[in-house]
């Protein structure tokens, strides 16, 4: 319900302000509770007096997350939802925008809710067939329980063998840039940032062998890692450097292996980072003379002039989109790969335990950890299943 008010001090009297309440009556708000929205003109002196007023009423400034919170705590939301909220809220590009809304839709809720159910009923049979021996339970219970179980662990171990896409998606994907020594990376990473920079931000922790950028590249977060020269060298701190610029480029999820375009020999040390996730870059193109003698497959571009960069931002984020651009929920956080790797343990045990009582418990343990996922664990819900399922109890 909308209505045009003059806002009043219920104190003193006076008017307070012109505006808008939009009333949201329990349990169709967004916390599930009773909600008032008062929409002001937003300048310091009028929120001032509307605050006080407000307070002189006993309320108070909500806690940060705490809105959303108390619609987790109502039932509104399960925590990936809740999570979501935060991610959408932290968003910086379009692909952790898209990734934060379906996950804010429910879908990734649901695949473990889904998966909830289906467990909570094979152990509700399973509790069932230990616990009422007597009655009339159709004798293939445990088979299907060990089925059901097997096919479960299976689609968990998919959903977890998914390349940690979500969770890089959500926190940027790394993208080093390595090469001998004066191949022009610096260059090339300064060319990307400023062209692409809507975010450009050194990020803490960098060492002065490797600087990281996050760019906005097609709207995908990219973390951009220029890495130290790769050469042998005697010299322990540039040993130190070779090394930290190893371990970055092999964790990063695609490389950028940059040469020099005039010394087209040194492109064979692109060889150590096989497959499609090494991108060879012939940097320095203005002053090559023979543009023909370039390595193969190599992107030529300038990082004087910037030529060809274009078509290189075009490839690598061809690249990203083959890999990242998924429509299916993904798992996004360390919390949710943690809880289903406990999930999975215990279920796959469950399936090697002798008796129906430890294969039970080990139901049990996957249920709760799969529960943690979205917040909703409650014994309730199994002695539901139980006795909606089987008319046992009298
Ligand atoms: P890094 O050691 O690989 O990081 O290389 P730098 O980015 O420091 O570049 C080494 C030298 O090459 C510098 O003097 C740059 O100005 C120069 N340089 C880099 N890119 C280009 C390019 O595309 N064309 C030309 N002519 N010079 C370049």
């Amino acid at each position: 319900m909308a209505r045009r008010v003059r806002f009043r001090d219920p104190g003193g009297g006076d008017d307070l302000d012109d505006g808008l309440v939009l009333w949201f009556p329990a349990p169709k708000s967004v916390t599930g509770e009773d909600v008032a929205e008062l929409h002001l003109h937003g300048s310091r002196g009028v929120l001032a007096a509307v605050m006080a007023a407000l307070s002189r009423l006993g309320l108070r400034l909500a806690e940060p997350g705490e809105f959303t919170r108390r619609a987790f705590l109502n039932g509104k939301l399960d925590l990936t939802q809740a999570e979501a909220v935060a991610d959408l809220v932290a968003a910086e590009t379009e692909a952790q925008r898209r990734q934060a809304l379906r996950q804010l839709d429910g879908q990734l809720g649901e695949i473990y809710r889904g998966w909830g159910e289906r467990l909570l009923r094979l152990l509700a049979h399973l509790e069932a067939a230990i616990d009422f021996p007597d009655e009339e339970l159709p004798p293939q219970i445990e088979a299907e329980v060990a089925d059901g179980s097997e096919r479960l662990a299976k689609e968990i171990e998919r959903h977890l063998t998914d390349g940690h896409r979500g969770e890089r998606l959500r926190d940027g994907i790394a993208v080093a840039i390595v090469g001998p020594p004066n191949a022009g990376k610096s260059s090339l990473l300064n060319q990307l940032a400023r062209r692409e920079a809507a975010i450009t931000s050194p990020i803490a922790g960098t060492t002065r062998d490797v600087i990281e950028v996050a760019i906005d590249l097609a709207g995908y977060p990219v973390v951009l890692a220029d890495t130290a020269g790769l050469r042998d060298s005697a010299d322990m701190i540039e040993q130190e450097g070779l090394r930290r610029a190893l371990k970055r480029a092999e964790e990063a999820e695609l490389r950028l292996f940059v040469v020099d375009a005039c010394r087209s020999e040194d492109a064979s040390g692109a060889a150590a980072w096989p497959g499609p996730d090494t991108l060879l870059v012939a940097n320095k193109i203005d002053l090559a003379t023979d543009r023909d003698a370039l390595p193969a497959g190599a992107i030529p571009v300038s990082a004087l002039t910037g030529e060809g960069l274009p078509a290189l931002i075009a490839a690598l984020a061809s690249r990203i989109e083959q890999t990242y651009d998924i429509a299916a929920p993904v798992l996004t956080r360390a919390r949710h790969r943690e809880a289903l790797e406990t999930a999975l343990v215990a279920l796959q045990r469950s399936l090697t335990a002798g008796l129906p009582e430890l294969r039970a418990e080990d139901l049990r343990l996957t249920w709760r950890s799969l529960g943690r996922i979205t917040g909703r664990v409650d014994v309730e819900d199994l002695l539901d299943v139980i006795f909606a399922d089987f008319c046992l109890g009298k």
